[in-house]
This record gives structure tokens, C-alpha cells and sequence, in this order.
């Protein structure tokens, strides 16, 4: 275990982050077990992780260290990226992250890995994952009369979580309504000072054929602008090509 994320978020009273042992005594002589503080800790956190990803099984198995093995040269600078993010995140910092590129370069695995280690490594207390277009459409769902749940309910999974994978950004279909509740929660996550991770299909521009900023309207386009950290990923989808990025395509 790395000492790394109690210098920033964390400092364990009871065993002094002395690599999660504490001095005990065993049949009369002194022996070491496992902070019982420490353990809490960790049992909290793979809680939370396990929450956030709970409408996805698959999900459950991404990391920043499952990513596949032949990743190209973008790929790779992603995820150094998202690593030194990782790394330099606080609580409460507002700080996000978007990443653009095409169908089926790992975009999705970056971020949602990203929030498994803010959540397990670096002190966020709860994250989400939520497919922009179905949280959408579940908003709208909500108000039908014989909707199970409540607007309040739906809207609330998008603003609450101290970390929020939003995925897929700009899908739908264009319409003012998507736009006005898409800039709701980009504000009120941006005022909250929460962390946004985004992926999307479409150009971080604003304007131009396979613009986001035409996608999103003007408003979300530059809420976006001030809450993330753009990174591109450039190449075709690996998933043609049996799972593996050929070098030939970066
Ligand atoms: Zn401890």
C-alpha cells in the first residue's frame, strides 16, 4: 500500500499510516495486526465504488491498470494524463476531465477507472456513472404519471455524487428541453465544485461539422470549457480489430 493518498486526503490516528498495522498482543507476546480503522476505510471505499458502477456489472473490473494491454500511442498519453489528474485531485477541487474521440477507443474504461481511483485511492466519498442520453431520457420518463420514480430522484443521481462519469455526452437528439437540463447539472456540479469525468463522440469545439458545442448549445459548451481538462484520443476502434489497436491506425 502506497502512504501516497493519506498525505493528501487522510491521516489514520490509530496506526499513524504505519502501512496499516497496529501493535497488538497475541498469547503474551507482542505482535502486529491490521488497523481496525484502516480496515473500515477500505470496506467504505470499495462500498462506494461498488455503488457508483452498480447499473453496470462489467464495469466493475475497469481500472487504470485493466486497460488494454496494446493500447496506442494517444491511448497511452491519455492515460498518463488521467493518472497525474488522479494524482493531484482534491476533495472539493471542481475539477474535471473530458475526453473526446471515436466509438470504441477505451474512453469509457479511462474514466470510469479514473473514478475507481479517486474513490478507492484518493478520498471521494461517492461517485456515479450515468450514460448521459438514458439519464436524460430517464429524467423525461419521470414525468409520466405511473413513473416509478420521482424527477427530484433522477436529477438528484446526477448532481450529488462528489465524482460523476457522465458518458457519451451529445448523443441524443437536439432539442432545447435536453440542453436547458444538460447546463442544470454542468452548473450545478460546477458550483458545488464537483468532479465531472466526461467522454463524447464529438469534437471539442464550438462550432463545425461534429461540434459538442453544437451538440450541447453554447451554454454547457462553455460550462465544459471551465470544469474540464480536455484530452483527445486519436485512432479507430480497437474492438474491430479483435480488441487489439494496430499501430498502423494512430
Ligand atoms: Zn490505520
Amino acid at each position: 500500500m502506497t502512504n501516497k493518498k493519506f498525505d493528501t486526503t487522510r491521516y489514520c490516528e490509530k496506526c499513524y499510516d504505519l502501512n496499516g498495522m497496529v501493535p497488538t498482543e497475541r498469547n503474551g507476546a507482542r505482535a502486529l495486526m491490521a488497523c481496525p480503522d484502516c480496515q473500515q476505510e477500505k470496506r467504505q471505499q470499495r462500498r462506494a465504488w461498488m455503488n457508483a458502477v452498480r447499473t453496470e456489472e462489467m464495469f466493475q473490473e475497469y481500472s487504470l491498470t485493466t486497460l488494454n494491454q496494446n493500447i496506442s500511442p494517444s491511448m497511452f498519453r491519455a492515460w498518463v494524463k488521467a493518472n497525474r489528474f488522479c494524482e493531484e485531485w482534491l476533495p472539493g477541487c471542481g475539477k474535471g476531465v473530458i475526453f473526446t474521440g471515436s466509438y470504441g477507443l477505451g474512453k469509457t474504461h479511462l474514466a470510469v477507472g479514473m473514478m475507481r481511483e479517486l474513490l478507492m485511492e484518493r478520498g471521494a466519498r461517492t461517485g456515479r456513472y450515468l450514460n448521459e442520453r438514458r439519464h436524460l431520457q430517464g429524467l423525461r420518463d419521470s414525468y409520466d404519471d405511473d413513473s416509478l420514480e420521482r424527477e427530484s430522484s433522477v436529477l438528484y443521481q446526477a448532481i450529488s455524487p462528489e465524482v460523476l462519469v457522465f458518458d457519451e455526452v451529445g448523443t441524443g437528439n437536439i432539442t432545447e428541453w435536453r440542453q436547458d437540463k444538460l447546463a442544470d447539472v454542468l452548473d450545478t456540479r460546477l458550483n458545488r465544485k464537483l468532479t465531472t469525468i466526461i467522454t463524447t463522440n464529438f469534437a471539442f469545439t464550438e462550432d463545425g461539422f461534429n461540434a459538442l458545442g453544437r451538440r450541447v448549445g453554447g451554454l454547457c459548451f462553455s460550462r465544459l470549457r471551465q470544469m474540464c481538462l480536455h484530452v483527445e484520443i486519436e485512432g479507430h476502434d480497437y474492438r474491430q480489430n479483435g480488441g487489439q489497436a494496430s499501430m498502423t491506425n494512430m
